[in-house]
């Protein structure tokens, strides 16, 4: 498939009070056009500032980026400081932005209805916008549409204010939602029906979405190809379902390991990845996981671990990566 977004050695750098961090590094990925992509990893990888530096949603003016963006085709080099026009060549060429915050992303005194009017491309005619805003939202399966479109953000939950989220990002028509979190904010049922509807939009229109996610679980059957990022890198990537079954870096492995199974024991321990995600202004020196990985050997303080190893359609980067048979039981 063709890509529809092509990033490149994407690197974003912070300073603050004199200390430079670089949360994202040399972040390489792309998101056919049609498909379905997703971004996994822990908080504070590099994930949403990824995909913020993609949309020239920078969170301050102390970043500067390098690297390259391509949207449709067309290239945007990313060398200035973020702020500037380096990423404009994706402005209003289709690429919406569904945030983790429902109510934080709507305007809290401003109607829904108003809200999605203000989101579709310009020169719809008034009467047509409006009724075109209330079929958006019936679209996104709200009960009474029409009621939300009157409504103001504060008078709905966070579940029905999601799918005004979803439906103001439809109303720009975009090629490419990207969906950061989207579920973050609602409860397990809800967090279920937002994403089997973006799956659904995403079928109906033909957009190709990019999700981004700490929970691989969500990933398995709704996505095509998954990208695993560790401290502002991507350390394994390719086809959803032959990483999901066959994981080759230890940090995969371990977000996998970490996924509750619903036919465990009632009193089997939850598995977790010992250690945190260090901050950005301290990555450990050579493979930034190792401090937390089972499988580190003396080599993996040392130095970077190998440029990602292609293994078929898979990429991996690892000094000492899960045996291909033992990934094969999992
Ligand atoms: S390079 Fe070493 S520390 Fe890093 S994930 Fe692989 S085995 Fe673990």
């Amino acid at each position: 498939m063709e890509p529809l977004l092509e990033i490149s050695s994407l690197r974003l750098s912070f300073e603050t009070l004199g200390c430079v961090s670089e949360p994202v590094r040399d972040v390489s990925f792309s998101v056919p056009a049609h498909g379905r992509t997703a971004l996994v990893g822990e908080s504070g990888c590099g994930k949403s500032l990824t995909s913020l530096a993609v949309t020239r949603l920078p969170p301050t003016d102390r970043a500067a980026a390098g690297g390259e963006v391509r949207f449709s085709g067309r290239a945007a080099r990313v060398s200035c400081r973020a702020g500037d026009a380096a990423l404009a060549a994706l402005r209003g060429r289709g690429v919406s932005y569904v945030f983790q915050n429902p109510s934080g992303a709507l305007n809290p005194v401003m109607r829904i209805g108003r809200q999605i009017v203000e989101a579709m491309p310009p020169g719809v005619p008034r009467k047509e916008a409006a009724a075109r805003a209330v079929s958006l939202l019936e679209r996104t399966g709200l009960p009474d549409p029409a009621r939300a479109a009157r409504s103001y953000p504060c008078e709905l939950s966070g579940g029905q204010c999601q799918r005004c989220a979803l439906a103001m990002a439809l109303a720009a028509e975009p090629d490419l939602l990207i969906a950061d979190e989207p579920t973050t904010a609602l409860d397990v049922t809800t967090q279920k029906t937002v994403l089997d509807l973006i799956d659904v939009l995403a079928r109906e229109t033909g957009m190709a979405v990019l999700l981004i996610t700490h929970n691989l679980g969500l990933v398995a059957g709704r996505m095509d190809d998954v990208n695993v990022m560790y401290a502002g890198a991507i350390v394994e990537s390719g086809p959803v379902e032959e990483v999901l079954s066959r994981p080759r870096h230890p940090y995969t492995r371990g977000l996998l390991d970490a996924v509750p199974a619903l036919d465990a024991p009632r009193d089997a321990p939850l598995r977790d990845i010992p250690g945190t995600v260090p901050p950005p202004d301290r990555w450990p020196a050579g493979c930034a996981f190792h401090p937390r990985c089972a499988r580190a050997q003396a080599v993996c303080s040392a130095g970077a671990p190998p440029p990602a190893t292609p293994c078929g359609a898979r990429r991996f980067s690892c000094f000492n990566p899960v045996p291909a048979e033992a990934a094969d039981a999992v």
